[in-house]
């Protein structure tokens, strides 16, 4: 495929992955853990060995991203966690690293314990501390979250890597590739969770590494640790996410409509005291946001309700259409009382976070409506 064609050609033709040998517009799933040798004992297809470095299934689905990403190379994982984690076990013992604080909680925590583990001296600061951080800081890896979940704080990525000769590590889950392809503002590798929009349909556990260089030191280690120590995608998840990437543009489109629509209603709504979205101009972060990503600010949004812990319960309770459960990025829509999640974090008890899917807008906005009432 020609270097020009645009995001919504590369996902609805998955990126060229067609089966060969049926001739099947779509791939075939191969569960195949292993494969055959010829009488001369030569490999029948010189790329394929063993499914836990070898799979077509999972090329595709990389292919896709990578193409979306304009990366050299994507490297996928069996959760974005694993993702995240396979990131961190690159880190020397005794070196330092630098994160963004009030990110996805599992992230922190996990980042917490395994740098106390490893002796790594881990600075954590907050959005709009993070450049000077960086410039006083002789780290090893800086890694970032925009736009971060659940406070929708916008990070101004190019600003970032030109503030440290660190390895710059970017959380774009909230925005996928569609909306901001964070290699081209500087980052060295960026990481999602692909449980969330990129598979779009709460039906596959996956994260999601790309990088700038596939030569860099700390690529060359992640790409030995996956295949070795085996964080590997299975091949029926890889299916099933290339064949969900074939709408992403279409769902980060409509969702991202909504989420605009339902943002800016909810703010004038007299039962609301703030809405945090990157879509609004009062966002503090709508500067950066808007230099930084296109087409829309994404599905993620966090609602403070007039009133107290009780109130946000029973708004939460009233929704009918949006189902109460944690994630996001999926095409139904869901609410979540981060406070009942994390009560020690800091989060406001009146928060409801908010992830739009891409239902009718009047009917969400007349389910929020009913709520509030
Ligand atoms: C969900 C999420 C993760 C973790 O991904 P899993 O696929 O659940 O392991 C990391 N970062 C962000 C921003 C997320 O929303």
């Amino acid at each position: 495929m020609d270097k020009n064609i645009k995001p919504a050609t590369i996902a609805a033709h998955a990126a060229g992955a067609l089966d060969a040998q049926s001739g099947g517009v779509v791939p075939a799933l191969q569960p195949s853990t292993t494969y055959l040798r010829d009488e001369s004992y030569d490999l029948v297809r010189p790329d394929n060995i063993y499914s836990r470095a070898d799979s077509d299934n999972v090329r595709q689905a990389e292919e896709v991203l990578r193409r979306l990403e304009g990366a050299e190379e994507t490297f996928l994982f069996p959760s974005g966690m694993a993702a995240i984690a396979a990131v961190f076990r690159t880190l020397p013992h005794g070196s330092t690293a630098i994160v963004q604080s009030g990110i996805y909680w599992g992230t922190t925590a996990w980042i917490r314990d395994f740098c106390e583990r490893r002796a790594i001296t881990l600075i954590e600061v907050g959005a709009d501390d993070l450049r000077a951080t960086c410039q006083a800081t002789d780290a090893a890896l800086v890694f970032i979250e925009t736009p971060s979940n659940p406070w929708l704080k916008t990070v101004d990525i190019r600003a970032t890597a030109d503030a440290t000769e660190a390895t710059l590590v970017v959380d774009a889950t909230a925005a996928t590739p569609i909306l901001t392809r964070c290699l081209d503002f500087g980052a060295d590798i960026v990481m999602h969770s692909a449980t969330k929009g990129i598979n779009g349909h709460s039906d596959v556990l996956a994260g999601v590494l790309s990088t700038r260089s596939k030569d860099a030191k700390t690529w060359d280690m992640i790409r030995a640790d996956r295949k070795m120590a085996g964080a590997i995608l299975g091949p029926f998840e890889a299916w099933l996410l290339t064949r969900a990437m074939r709408t992403l543009p279409l769902r980060v489109e409509r969702m991202s409509q909504n989420a605009q629509v339902l943002a800016e209603h909810l703010l004038g709504h007299a039962m609301v005291d703030n809405v945090f979205y990157p879509g609004l101009p009062s966002h503090p972060g709508f500067a950066t946001a808007k230099r930084q990503m296109a087409g829309g600010y994404g599905s993620l949004l966090s609602v403070l309700v007039k009133g107290g812990k009780e109130d946000a319960l029973r708004v939460v309770g009233k929704l009918k259409l949006f189902l109460r459960a944690t994630s996001l990025g999926g095409v139904e829509s869901l609410v979540e009382h981060r406070h009942t999640i994390e009560p020690h974090t800091g989060i406001p008890e009146n928060l409801i976070r908010v992830s739009v899917g891409i239902e009718d807008i009047g009917d969400l906005i007349a389910d929020w409506d009913q709520a509030l009432g």
